[in-house]
């Protein structure tokens, strides 16, 4: 059903479904604020639904259910189909990683009476949202014995947050002429730990002292150590109808969370092996060793292969040119307050289902998968059928930005793959808006396309 409104279909026993699905996602994003928090969850509902980790597995037999963990930031989840291997798998890809702060590696300091941590933002901010806010950190401090000790101050409602602070208006005379992008400066985004000091302790020795009695670290431990500074509010029904949900991390946790729920609810052995795999860094391009663009997935691949007796020097090839992807990432909603940024019969929509971009990219197509008109036919049949409604877009007018998502990586394997996710309003930005109705519809197409 291309470019309907979905709120129109929803009969009263799937409205409520609508709003079972967004309750679990915000119970889902709340827990899963950073990388590591999404794996863990994922893996706690994979287990749930009897899916065992690989080591686990002796036999692939048709309706096995495994997943594979990297690193404590990738998952990658499979339920084996009836067709063999290298007839090629249905593959959903999503994001884990959102756009947030960094501490730097050396990031305590003490000025003028305040303890702060000097942060390096990771992926594309507006730098000025993310002052005045409610924060909270969260990661992990490694141990030189290699311990690993999980930092979370702020996301509890009796735990104290932290912020950035912003000039006060009375005296923004000179601030308020300079441009949006240097109103606040990367090196600005400093986040306030402490005020309180004593005859015989600065501000400085007690935040230590605070952080060595909670979490037993030195501040020579914050050089291993991977903390994220991120928004402390928890997602909200947006709207007097309750028809959205605000939140931070839409991108790409709202294609995550309904990718895995898709492969989580499959209770029939599919025809084509089924995969969900949820990788990081995206949003700094997809590189290293827990990206889109490391190994691990074709490793589980052809672990898979092994298993199950199907590996040849060409079947990796084969089975890869003869899978068809969904890259599940999100999409620029129509904004009407904007609406000089976008064209509007290749624009998407709140409310309007599921988005396919053919392609992304920037200023002439670059760098984009762009996929093939047979491939999209396919598509377009699954969604009828399944009465999805779906919609199409591209990101903005020609000529006025971009962006890129994981599509051609698994683009240049020889994969089918075409963009395919949920309008976002405010992308990037601490509070991200969705619809409701576009979660569900996505979480349908994303099922129906693994079961066709
Ligand atoms: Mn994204
Ligand atoms: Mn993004």
């Amino acid at each position: 059903m291309y470019s309907e409104n979905a709120w129109d279909k929803y009969t009263k026993e799937e409205l409520e479904k609508v709003d079972a699905l967004a309750t679990s996602y915000m119970d889902f994003i709340n827990n899963g604020k950073n990388e590591r928090l999404v794996v863990k969850e994922s893996i706690k509902l994979l287990q749930e639904k009897g899916f065992k980790h690989i080591s686990e597995v002796n036999e692939l037999v048709p309706g096995t259910k495994v997943y594979y963990v990297n690193r404590g930031k990738n998952v990658c989840a499979y339920v084996i189909g009836k067709h063999k291997l290298v007839e090629g798998i249905r593959v959903l890809g999503a994001h884990i990683d959102s756009p947030r702060l960094d501490l730097k590696q050396n990031p305590l300091y003490e000025k003028d009476g305040f303890a702060l941590l000097d942060t390096h933002y990771y992926g594309g901010v507006k730098k000025y949202q993310w002052v005045t806010i409610p924060l909270a950190l969260v990661g992990v401090v490694v141990k030189k014995d290699g311990t690993v000790v999980d930092i979370n101050i702020g996301l509890d409602e009796n735990d104290p947050i932290v912020g950035i602070s912003d000039l006060l208006i009375h005296l923004s005379g000179e601030q308020l002429t300079k441009p949006a992008g240097k109103v606040i400066e990367g090196e600005n985004l400093d986040v306030t730990i402490g005020s309180m000091s004593l005859k015989d302790k600065n501000v400085k020795d007690i935040v230590l002292e605070a952080l060595k009695e909670k979490y037993g670290i030195e501040e020579e431990d914050f050089l291993s150590s991977e903390i994220e500074v991120v928004p402390a509010s928890k997602a909200r029904f947006y709207g007097i109808d309750k028809s959205m949900i605000a939140g931070y991390g839409h991108d790409d946790r709202c294609c995550a969370y309904t990718s895995l729920r898709a492969i989580l609810d499959i209770n029939e052995v599919p025809s084509f092996t089924s995969c969900t795999i949820l990788v990081d860094k995206e949003e700094i391009g997809s590189v290293g060793a827990t990206g889109a663009q490391s190994r691990f997935f074709l490793d589980t691949i052809v672990d898979l292969l092994v298993k199950k007796g199907e590996y040849t020097p060409t079947s990796l090839a084969t089975l890869l040119s003869a899978s068809k992807m969904l890259s599940s990432d999100v999409s620029a909603g129509y904004d009407p307050l904007f609406a000089s940024v976008y064209e509007p019969k290749n624009s998407c929509y709140l409310g309007k289902g599921i988005v396919f971009n053919k392609y992304t990219g920037s200023r002439g197509k670059s760098g984009c998968n762009d996929c093939s008109p047979e491939y999209f036919a396919w598509i377009r049949n699954v969604m009828d059928e399944n009465k999805v409604n779906y919609q199409t877009a591209e990101l903005g007018k020609v000529d006025q930005g971009g962006g890129g998502t994981i599509a051609y990586i698994l683009g240049n394997e020889n994969m089918d793959v075409v963009d395919a996710g949920i309008a976002v309003l405010n992308m990037h930005a601490p509070m991200e808006v969705i619809s409701k109705a576009d979660l569900y519809e996505a979480y349908l197409a994303y099922k129906a396309f693994l079961l066709k």
